[in-house]
């Protein structure tokens, strides 16, 4: 069963082949054999099996839509109601929200089964869930290798098939640079397509769900549950949602691909390369026409990134003083003190990293220097990328410079960590939606190709990506140590 798409899995249960019981169980004993992955935070076994029971009645009633009763599993970072979120840090570690995120209402209220909640880094602050307080995630392919991160567990959960698909959050390439490393699909939407709505915010200008899966046909399904207009979210925007799987097939004769030159210079991986122009020939064959194009202002990406991420971070974050939200020191003497030990406690180095630097960066006699003067940057890479998509209908390149790196290699260098997003942060400063699907391997490492769209023309960025699984099979193959 655990071989089977969202999609197939719909149709296996309206066929009865199996029921959502049957199902969800068969998941949650996946779950135990894979523990050591530490994929998961927390098991939601019992919510789960009621849920399956409830979706199992609906079915036979001829009730439901295409996600009752599938089994997913969801990113730490959105708030479940009596279900503990930690969102990877310790100062979470006791936290039981009172509120579901308008993510988690909407599949709720789909019929869609919740496994549990997925480890991640800290505060969805890293590349290789090597910060989360729950200890890192493995990567099925390698266990000797990261996840990638943020959404490490999401990742490595979906390849390792303990769930038919996962949330992510994706804030600098935390969904599609994951995905890549772990071989499956990852889809980080427009700004503003998904309510963020009860999502643990780090970077606010920045953060956006979407959904992991198999395939990008899953990922459109996901998708029209996730998307919407929420009054919740005053940056949710109020547009009609298409329905993301009617374009899946249609013909891309005459795509323009727009291929980004500056991506292809130092520091990508020559095998990586070769998968993406590999890639790029499939889609030749397809009929699209591919077109080099320029994106000078895009090498300041990570700079840009790095001073408005942690300024953001550092105003979000001030929220965990001790007083309001999880953990808290013992015995403060004063309520300096409980501040101070109750932060310097609960959160952990990169985090604390990221709160010194983005509070440096905001601080009077800096904040011109440095977040207006990054704010300004980043309007001209969203200008590169306007004047690309005049030119052409999507991009394509590189996730990431190389494939999954070993457990612990880069923990000691953050810049080098930093790095790993090289390819991915751009599209979050202009706010662009975008897509990783698996396109190869280098060794028995999986390589992605990244799609890019234009604003909300996430249908259009699906239609590509699906062309392209229809002639390819490696989103189909799975890590041997979990068939
Ligand atoms: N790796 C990047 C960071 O550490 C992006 C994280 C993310 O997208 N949440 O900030």
């Amino acid at each position: 069963m655990h071989t089977k798409t969202i999609a197939e899995l719909a149709k296996g249960l309206r066929a009865k082949e199996f029921s959502s019981l049957e199902l969800t169980q068969h998941y949650l004993d996946r779950i135990k054999q894979a523990e050591i992955l530490n994929s998961f935070v927390t098991v939601t076994e019992q919510q789960a099996i009621a849920t399956a029971k409830k979706a199992d009645e609906q079915l036979a009633s001829g009730e439901g839509g295409v996600l009752t009763g599938i089994p997913l599993a969801q990113k730490d970072i959105f708030c479940t109601q009596d279900v503990k979120t930690s969102c990877g840090s310790k100062m979470l570690d006791n936290f039981i929200s009172p509120y579901n995120a308008t993510v988690i209402e909407k599949f709720n209220q789909a019929g869609a089964v919740m496994l549990g909640k997925l480890n991640m880094d800290e505060f969805a602050m890293g590349s290789s869930n090597e910060t989360s307080f729950y200890g890192p995630v493995k990567n099925p392919w390698d266990t000797g290798t990261v996840p990638g991160g943020s959404s490490g567990g999401s990742a490595s959960a979906v390849a390792a098939r303990l769930a038919a698909g996962a949330t992510g959050t994706d804030t600098g390439g935390s969904i599609r640079q994951p995905a890549a490393f772990c071989g499956i699909t990852g889809l980080k939407p427009t700004y503003g397509r998904v309510s963020r709505y009860g999502m643990i915010a780090f970077a606010s200008s920045l953060d956006q769900a979407g959904p992991m899966t198999q395939t990008v046909e899953d990922a459109a399904i996901m998708l029209q549950t996730m998307a919407g207009f929420d009054v919740k979210d005053s940056t949710s925007v109020d547009l009609p949602v298409p329905d993301y799987r009617a374009e899946l097939n249609n013909n891309i004769s005459g795509l323009k691909i727009g291929v980004i030159k500056e991506f292809f210079a130092e520091g990508l991986d020559s095998e990586c390369a070769a998968t993406v122009e590999t890639a790029l020939d499939e889609y030749r064959k397809l009929g699209a026409e591919i077109k080099e194009i320029s994106m000078p202002n895009l090498k300041l990406s990570i700079p840009v990134y790095y001073v408005i991420a942690p300024a953001e971070c550092s105003a979000n974050l001030s929220r965990f003083d001790g007083v309001r939200f999880g953990y808290r020191c013992e015995n403060p003497e004063d309520l300096n003190d409980l501040y101070i030990r109750s932060r310097g406690e609960g959160l952990g180095a990169e985090v604390k990293r990221r709160i010194l630097i983005g509070t440096y960066a905001l601080s009077a006699g800096y904040y011109d220097a440095y977040y207006i003067k990054a704010q300004k940057v980043r309007r001209l890479i969203s200008e590169d990328f306007k004047k690309a998509f005049a030119e052409v209908d999507v991009i394509m390149g590189p996730v990431t410079p190389s494939t999954a790196f070993g457990l612990g290699e880069k923990t000691g260098d953050p810049i080098a960590m930093y790095l790993s997003d090289m390819y991915t942060i751009a599209v979050n400063l202009a706010g662009l939606p975008a897509i990783s699907v698996p396109a190869g391997f280098a060794g028995n490492k999986p390589v992605g190709l990244q799609i890019i769209g234009d604003y909300f023309a996430e249908s259009r960025v699906l239609n590509a990506a699906h062309q392209y699984q229809l002639v390819t099979d490696w989103h189909r193959r799975l890590p041997e140590q979990f068939a």
